[in-house]
C-alpha cells in the first residue's frame, strides 16, 4: 500500500487506541457555555477542546466570535478538566495571542490556507513553536494551496504538522455544505504519507444527522482523526447550529464508529481491503455523477436535433466516438471486448433519453 506511515509523529507520540477526536462548539459564546460543554466532554475520547474565538463569517453582521477574551475561558477549560485547548488563527496578532496564552493546538482555517500571504504571515508568527499546528484544506478544490500552505509552515521549521479536511465550495448546491471531494484527500495523502490527516464531518456535511456516515468514509480512508463540533444546545448555537451534535451524540457517534484498534495480520487485512474498497466506493460515484452530466448534454442534442428536425442515431459519429475510445482504453489497459460492451450500453442511454425528448 501506498500510504503506509514511515516516520513517527507527534500523533504516533500520543500512543491513542483510537483516532484523535478534536471535539467543542464552533464558537465560544460565554464563559459558563465554554466550560459547560468542556465538562461534559471531560471523560469521553476528545483529546483536545476546540472553540472558535475569531469566526470568520461569510457575511459581515453575523456573530464575529468573542475575541481575546476566550482565551482566559480554554485556559480555565485546561485548568478544570485537564482537555488540552485548540482554536483557529488567521493572522500575526492571533498568533501570539494563542500562544501567549499557552493554546495547545492552533489550527488555520479554510478562508486563510486560499491566500499565500495570510499562510505566510501565520508562518512567520509560528517561527520555531512547538505547538500542533493543522491546516485546513483551501474552501476551493486547489490541492497546490493546501500543500503550499503546509510547505510554508514546515520552512518556517514547524514540526508539529497536520492537516483537516473540511470539504470544497461549489456553485452547485449539494447534499453537503461542502463537498468532500475524496479523491482529492486520497492524493494528498499520497503527497504527504506520515502527516496526520483529520476529518471535519461537521463542515463537510453542514448537517448534524450525516456526520455519522462521513466520519465512518473518513476513518475507511486511513483519515487519523476526527473534528466535530460539539455543543450542549446545538440548536441555539450562535454560529453553525445545524451541524453540532450533543456530547452525548458525539459519544454514540464514536461507540459506533468501526474504529480499528488492533494490528494482528487479520486486522491489516481488513484494514486494507476497507481502504481499497472507500477508494472503489468513491470512483463509483464520481462515474455516476459523469454518466449523468453526459447524458444531460444528450438531452440537449436531442432538443437541438428535434428543432432540425435530425435523426437520433448518427453512425459516422458513433463510429468515431467508439475507434477513438478503444484506443484510449487501451492505454489503460481496458479490453477492446470491454471498451465496446461499456459505450455501446452508454450510447443506448444516450438514445433512450434523446428519443424521449423528440417524443415529447
Ligand atoms: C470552524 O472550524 O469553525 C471553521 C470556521 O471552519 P472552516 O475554516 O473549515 O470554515
Ligand atoms: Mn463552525
Amino acid at each position: 500500500m501506498e500510504n503506509s506511515k514511515q516516520m513517527r509523529t507527534w500523533l504516533d507520540d500520543m500512543k491513542l487506541d483510537h483516532p484523535l477526536v478534536i471535539a467543542g462548539p464552533c464558537s465560544a459564546e460565554t464563559e459558563e457555555q465554554v466550560l459547560k460543554i468542556a465538562h461534559q466532554l471531560k471523560d469521553t475520547d476528545v483529546n483536545y477542546y476546540r472553540a472558535g474565538i475569531w469566526k470568520p463569517r461569510t457575511r459581515p453582521g453575523n456573530f464575529e466570535g468573542v475575541g481575546s477574551l476566550g482565551l482566559k475561558w480554554l485556559k480555565k477549560v485546561k485548568e478544570e478538566t485537564g482537555l488540552k485547548t485548540a482554536t483557529e488563527v488567521a493572522n500575526r496578532a492571533h498568533v501570539e495571542l494563542a500562544l501567549e496564552n499557552d493554546v495547545d493546538l492552533l489550527w488555520i482555517g479554510a478562508r486563510s490556507t486560499v491566500s499565500p500571504f495570510i499562510m505566510q504571515e501565520i508562518a512567520d508568527a509560528l517561527k520555531g513553536t512547538d505547538k500542533i499546528v493543522l491546516v485546513k484544506n483551501p474552501i476551493n478544490p486547489d490541492l497546490s494551496l493546501w500543500l503550499g500552505g503546509i510547505e510554508r509552515l514546515y520552512t518556517a521549521g514547524i514540526k508539529n504538522l497536520g492537516a483537516i479536511h473540511r470539504g470544497f465550495s461549489t456553485y452547485e448546491k449539494t447534499k453537503y455544505r461542502n463537498i468532500p471531494e475524496w479523491q482529492l484527500a486520497i492524493e494528498f495523502q499520497n503527497k504527504f504519507p506520515d502527516l496526520p490527516l483529520i476529518s471535519d464531518p461537521s463542515h463537510i456535511t453542514g448537517n448534524r444527522e450525516m456526520i455519522f456516515d462521513v466520519s465512518q468514509t473518513a476513518l475507511d480512508l486511513n483519515f487519523d482523526g476526527l473534528m466535530i463540533e460539539t455543543h450542549f444546545d446545538p440548536e441555539n448555537a450562535w454560529s453553525d447550529a445545524a451541524q453540532q451534535v450533543t456530547p452525548d451524540k458525539l459519544v454514540q457517534i464514536m461507540r459506533d464508529l468501526k474504529i480499528r484498534k488492533e494490528s494482528d495480520p487479520e486486522a491489516e487485512y481488513n484494514r486494507e481491503l476497507s481502504n481499497l474498497r472507500a477508494q472503489i466506493d468513491v470512483i463509483d460515484s464520481q462515474l455516476i455523477e459523469i454518466l449523468g452530466k453526459r447524458m444531460k448534454i444528450s438531452d440537449g442534442i436531442g432538443a437541438l436535433k428535434k428543432q432540425k428536425n435530425v435523426a437520433v442515431l448518427q453512425s459516422n459519429r458513433w463510429n468515431q466516438i467508439l475507434g477513438a475510445m478503444i484506443l484510449e482504453g487501451e492505454s489503460k489497459g481496458l479490453s477492446e471486448e470491454f471498451v465496446l460492451k461499456m459505450f455501446k450500453a452508454i450510447h443506448q442511454e444516450s438514445i433512450n433519453h434523446q428519443e424521449k425528448i423528440i417524443k415529447q
